[in-house]
């Protein structure tokens, strides 16, 4: 029991009676648990908090588990998922582990199997520490604390203002954003350079980080405004 006494699960469950025996019954096996019960909810605290792990039931009100956990990878979180399915959902099932679900339980379950899947699931997360602050996209993969870049596993070198202009998309990602907003937010608003520097720059990174930097598949063109991260 001594080593469950610091893990941390948040299970997204809309269903007061399930949220009740879970909680009782995962807190007597000294998990610290929390819950959130619909799919929004879930979301903002998956991606503000750190969790150990997260309990997803599929159906939920807002934002399915589906969706959420898909969401959540997009996002870069990386924490193990185990999903509650109801009988006969087995599409959710294949469709959930495409979207990065670790494993799945099926209502209605036997405790001992789940807390056999969480203590399993919790198991290979501490032999795997799962990076915290990473975005990847395509073979990039972005280390925001550290400030590193890699593509197909090597290291590439970016200036500050280049891994600036990256954080900027990653964090805008899919918005257009104007030459103007990018020279203001990316390089200040004191900064004295046209917007032909952003071109310039958008190029270098487009060297860097896209197979075909003419032929651009994140860092996208948008005609007489600006540029689109599509990562
Ligand atoms: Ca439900």
């Amino acid at each position: 029991m001594g080593e469950s006494m610091n893990k941390r699960i948040l299970l997204v469950e809309d269903e007061p009676g399930l949220v009740l025996t879970l909680t009782d019954r995962l807190r007597s096996e000294g998990y610290t648990l929390e819950y959130a019960s619909d799919g929004v909810e879930g979301f903002e605290r998956a991606t503000r908090e750190t969790f150990d792990l997260l309990i997803l039931d599929l159906m939920l009100p807002y934002k399915s588990g589906l969706d959420l956990c898909r969401d959540l990878r997009q996002r870069g979180v990386l924490t193990p998922v185990l999903i509650l399915t109801a009988l006969g959902q087995m599409t959710d099932k294949v469709v959930g582990l495409k979207l990065g679900a670790d494993d799945y339980v099926t209502k209605p379950f036997e405790m001992p199997e789940l807390l056999a899947r969480v203590e399993a699931l919790l198991r290979r997360a501490t032999v795997v520490t799962p990076p915290s602050n990473i975005y990847q996209f395509g073979t990039v993969r972005v280390d925001f604390q550290q400030a590193l870049v890699e593509r197909d596993g090597q290291m590439i070198d970016l200036s500050t203002l280049e891994f600036r202009l990256l954080e900027y998309f990653i964090h805008n990602r899919g918005l257009t954003l104007p030459r103007d907003e990018l020279l203001n937010e990316v390089w200040g608003y004191n900064a004295i350079v046209s917007t032909r520097t952003v071109d310039v720059h958008i190029a270098w990174l487009r060297q860097k980080l896209e197979t075909h930097p003419r032929h651009p598949r994140y860092i996208l063109t948008v005609h007489g405004t600006g540029y689109k991260f599509a990562g």
